[in-house]
């Protein structure tokens, strides 16, 4: 059985007004590059008549912290911004992404992998294949396990679910496309490139999900029409979209927008220490600075 759709989000999909979404991980501060992603959802919400939510991508409560979380909406009233309620919070819809993953194993999609990091290093050697991530891609140890053996030794041991990408493949209708939206509206078809990826981890085992996992069916869920985030998320659609396929779920349009970068050419990170918002903030800036800073307006 497929995930079965809200009568809220049924709705959304029958009279379709355009939606967006800002979905910040509540993990560090937000910075400019941030900024930008909200600013530019909202603004092409406000243009398109369509409606703007916020959503908390929290699945990784290890790097949580309250305060992260109660300043995004600090920062983001103080932007001018305001989104529909009740926010969705990825950390309370953990069965959901759950039963994703489940009809996806049903489908011989996934298998456990036990490897640790380090395994998988010294199998692969210093020159490994990096995904677009930078992480190495995995070499499928796991893979080749006997079936029904690798989901009894599950039951029992610590595990991630992986992606069996060459089946995923095959079981989808010939290459896979997505609509990019450029910054003047115009519309390109991209091709999918999901091999860069290789087998990639769907459920993690710390959390049981992932960041694609969680993404693809909060799209869905939330009748998502336009997802506008950094161009660091463009390769992630390759992935995404063959999730989609596979879950039989909607694909919405996408716009990847040009990033921020510091004074030394590096693209803004919350790990990296970028200038936060709050800081800006509490500094006396106004929306209007952080606006005509990041050249949406002059
Ligand atoms: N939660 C992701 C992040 O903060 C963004 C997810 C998305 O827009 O698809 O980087």
């Amino acid at each position: 059985m497929g995930i079965e759709f809200t009568p809220e989000a049924k709705e959304r999909k029958i009279s379709s007004p355009p939606i967006m979404r800002f979905a910040p991980s509540p993990n560090g501060y937000l910075h400019l590059g941030h900024a930008l992603s909200a600013c530019l959802n909202q603004d092409m919400a406000a243009r398109l008549g369509g409606r703007f939510l916020l959503r908390i991508e929290d699945i990784d409560r290890t790097r949580w912290r309250p305060d992260y979380e109660q300043s995004i909406e600090e920062d983001l009233r103080w932007l001018g911004l305001d989104w529909e309620r009740p926010v969705r919070r990825q950390s309370e819809h953990m069965a959901i992404y759950r039963q994703a993953l489940d009809q996806l194993k049903s489908q011989d999609l996934l298998y456990p992998c036990f490897c640790t990091r380090g395994e998988i290093l010294r199998c692969l050697g210093a020159d490994a294949v990096r995904d677009p991530d930078g992480s190495p891609v995995y070499p499928g140890l796991c893979r080749h396990l006997p079936t029904d053996k690798a989901w009894q030794r599950a039951d029992r041991e610590p595990h991630q679910l992986r992606l069996n990408l060459q089946v995923a493949i095959k079981n989808v209708a010939a290459p896979l496309f997505w609509s990019e939206m450029g910054q003047d509206g115009g519309v390109e078809i991209i091709e999918t490139q999901p091999h860069a990826w290789g087998d990639v981890v769907l459920g993690r085992k710390d959390i049981g999900t992932s960041y694609h996992m969680a993404v693809v069916v909060d799209d869905a869920l939330q009748g998502v029409t336009h997802v506008i985030r950094g161009r660091d998320l463009f390769f992630a659609t390759s992935i995404h979209r063959l999730l989609q396929n596979l879950l039989a779920l909607p694909a919405p349009i996408y716009h990847h927008h040009r990033l921020i970068h510091d004074d030394e050419g590096q693209k803004l990170s919350k790990s990296a220490g970028a200038q936060s918002l709050r800081e800006l903030r509490l500094k006396g800036w106004s929306a209007q600075d952080v606006r005509r800073l990041i050249g949406l307006d002059t």
